[in-house]
């Protein structure tokens, strides 16, 4: 599976400390996109799925992790991948959020068994396109039109909770040569970010 990172404990893309992962790969082209880098079908982000499964599971399981979220990049460009990897984790992972640029509808319209398996397994999707003259700080959703699906009932609480209790915010992630701002970006976040560190004499 064409996978660019995985980062835990992520705090912004859902309720808990869950474990991220961004797929590569997206043939959508949402304007004002906010992660245009992992839009490329990158070889070199290649992940066997066995290998994926087994490092993720082991990790959630020494971590006691019961919520993943996937984005991207859009997973359901690898839908076999995604149905694998959802179908994969340990049962205490019981809260999988899938982000995707796709409705709903456009993903039943493409008639593929693996993406049916996919929707029948996780809890949450949020669907539609990424609008930028529609992103309103929502804490899960870039922009209004798009849609929270609880696919599973039971984690719609903890949900609403998250939903009530956060605004749309970036948790910094730093690695030796980057650093990530995880979480749905407000309108305008990469330029006013860009104008901060130009005022600081640093650069994007
Ligand atoms: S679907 Fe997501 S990754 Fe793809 S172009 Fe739109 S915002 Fe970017």
């Amino acid at each position: 599976m064409l996978v660019s990172r995985m980062m835990h404990p992520v705090c912004t893309l859902g309720p808990g400390e869950r474990f991220a992962i961004w797929v590569s790969g997206c043939k959508r082209r949402c304007k004002k996109c906010a992660n245009p880098e992992l839009q490329a079908f990158d070889p070199k982000n290649e992940i066997p799925i066995d290998v994926l499964i087994q490092v993720v599971s082991d990790f959630c399981i020494s971590k006691g992790v019961t919520g993943i979220t996937i984005s991207g990049g859009e997973p359901f460009e690898q839908p076999e991948e995604l149905e694998k990897l959802v179908y994969g984790l340990p049962e205490q992972v019981h809260d999988i959020l899938v982000f995707s640029g796709y409705t709903i509808e456009q993903l039943h319209e493409k008639k593929n068994p693996a993406i049916e398996k996919v929707l029948a397994r996780i809890s949450v999707l949020v669907d539609g396109e990424y609008k930028d003259e529609l992103n309103q700080g929502h804490p899960l959703k870039g922009s209004q039109n798009q849609r929270i699906w609880f696919l599973q009932d039971e984690v719609k609480e903890a949900y609403e909770q998250f939903i009530r209790s956060h605004e749309a915010t970036v948790q910094q992630f730093a690695t030796s040569d980057d650093v990530f701002a995880i979480g749905i970006h407000r309108r305008n976040f990469d330029e006013d970010l860009a104008r901060l560190m130009k005022k600081k004499g640093l650069s994007v």
